[in-house]
């Protein structure tokens, strides 16, 4: 299974975990749209690729389920902060702590790349934008258009080191309260 961990600020445990599966590495810190073209390349070739971003850790059994699986799409969710909005979408200065699934450890087999051969053009043609990308491509593309029900689920543990916490404008003390490794 080719595994592939693009990285800004890599975690010594994501590198030591996906270095012995073979895993190949790609910087993607030269601009916002860096990760987008990967993602653009590995479509291209058509053969699976399993994405662990550069502070997610799964469990080996999770590796392994994912590697066995003939599912087209699959994901472990991991914990993750979401920021709060209210009903029209102003953020609320608030963090929830929530598990859930994205781009940050995701398999997708040569199956779903060959049915949905353009889905990068067309999540590009919304942005190229890394901070985006879960949204345009596996929300708006692959998953709201078809009306799928979403990645086949692995719940074994995976980690995720590092939380987004620097992304939203909180008080240290809030951000603290809610830090998880
Ligand atoms: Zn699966």
């Amino acid at each position: 299974m080719n595994i592939v961990v693009p990285f800004t600020k890599l975690e010594p445990a994501t590198e030591a975990l996906a270095r012995r599966h073979g895993a190949g590495f790609v910087d993607v810190s030269q601009d916002d749209e860096a990760y987008y073209r990967l993602l653009t390349r590995l479509w291209g070739m058509g053969e699976s690729f399993l994405i662990v971003e550069h502070d997610i850790v799964p469990a080996e059994q999770v590796i392994a389920e994912m590697r066995d699986c003939s599912e087209p799409w699959c994901a472990a969710p991991f914990p993750q902060l979401l920021a709060l909005k209210t009903a029209d979408g102003q953020p609320v200065r608030r963090l929830q702590l929530a598990l859930t699934w994205g781009l940050g450890l995701m398999r997708f087999n040569a199956a779903l790349l060959r049915s949905h051969p353009d889905a990068l053009e067309r999540a590009g043609s919304l942005s190229r934008h890394w901070h985006d990308l879960d949204k345009t491509l596996l929300h708006v593309v692959l998953k709201g258009e078809r009306h799928v029900p979403g990645p086949h689920l692995h719940y074994g543990e995976c980690r995720h080191l590092r939380t987004e916490v620097d992304r939203f404008p909180l008080e240290p003390r809030l951000a603290a309260h809610h830090a998880v490794t």
